[in-house]
């Protein structure tokens, strides 16, 4: 089994001729809603391939919170860990210009209240589970009693460092993989590079393994048995939203059933090829019977 312990968010997008400066007021599109947020996107995502998944975060007791049950209910994913607070549900406001180029704000809303004292209750999902998934859309102090919680309890720990922020060295000795793009290697590290140098310099930092992904290019796996690269099926990129989620769960399904880390990682890049081939985040992931890109 896959947990997600992570975010649960309403995606509100309005298309505009030009994003506006301060002050000005601008016409936009009809309002769009979606459901994301990066772990119930990964949750998603993880379900839909035909993983047995269950997720911890939290949504308000707002009409978006119903529509965010819904997304994760449609897709299989365990509910029973899905808290609800009193107030509005996480939400990601974007505006898309004509160029492509987006502004958004991130209301944090219910994901923000997920506590420690939610990890305690959800201890025997998260001690029931082979591979447990983070990301960094919630407070850091959860993140790191989840994940000593799921440690303790004989569970693989795997964290995307996204949005980048600081981690704790105790958690990032747990990650295996600690699982990052160039950006945000490079917010750890404090420098840019090669990715083959950058993911040496990672490992130093104390995780056990760490997984780099580079877009197109596919992604670097590294152990202290070394670094191997893992290609990226060739596809016509429409839209990159939510790939790097797609690659995580599809990761953690695969290191659940028992692969290696280089092998889960082949099959993470075909998953992330297929869902940058349709527009949207949770839109685009692929279902357990569709072929994959290779
Ligand atoms: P993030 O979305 O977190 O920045 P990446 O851009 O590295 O992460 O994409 C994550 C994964 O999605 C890649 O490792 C790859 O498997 C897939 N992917 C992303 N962009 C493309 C692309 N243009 N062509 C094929 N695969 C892609």
């Amino acid at each position: 089994d896959v947990v997600v312990v992570g975010s649960v968010n309403a995606d509100l997008v309005i298309g505009v001729e030009r994003r506006p400066a301060p002050g000005e007021t601008v016409l936009g599109s009809d309002l769009a809603t979606y459901p994301g947020g990066k772990g119930a996107n990964q949750a998603v995502a993880a379900a839909r391939l035909g993983g047995r998944v269950g997720i911890l975060g939290r949504i308000g007791d707002d009409g978006h919170g119903a529509l965010l049950r819904e997304a994760l209910a449609d897709a299989g994913v365990d509910l029973a860990h899905l808290l609800v607070t009193d107030g509005p549900s996480g939400v990601a406001l974007i505006t898309v210009d004509t160029g492509g180029d987006n502004s958004i704000i991130v209301s944090p809303g219910a994901n923000a209240r997920l506590v420690p004292g939610d990890v305690e209750r959800a201890r025997p999902m998260l001690g029931g589970a082979a591979v447990v998934s983070f990301q960094l859309e919630i407070p850091i102090g959860t993140v790191q009693a989840a994940a000593r919680t799921a440690a303790g309890a004989g569970a693989r720990v795997v964290l995307n460092l996204s949005p980048p922020a600081p981690v704790p060295d105790d958690v990032l000795a747990l990650c295996d993989p600690l699982v990052v793009n160039e950006h945000e290697a490079a917010f750890l590290l404090g420098h840019q590079g090669e990715p083959a140098l950058l993911a040496r310099e990672l490992l130093g930092l104390g995780p056990r393994s760490v997984l780099i992904t580079l877009g197109a290019d596919g992604a670097l796996v590294a152990d202290p048995s070394g670094v191997t690269a893992v290609p990226s099926p060739k596809v016509e990129a429409v839209d990159t939203t939510g790939a790097g989620d797609a690659f995580t769960a599809a990761l953690c399904l695969r290191l659940a059933c028992g692969d290696g880390l280089a092998d889960a990682a082949r099959y993470a890049a075909r998953v992330g090829a297929a869902a940058v081939r349709k527009p949207g985040a949770q839109s685009s992931y692929p279902g357990a019977g569709e072929e994959l890109p290779a």
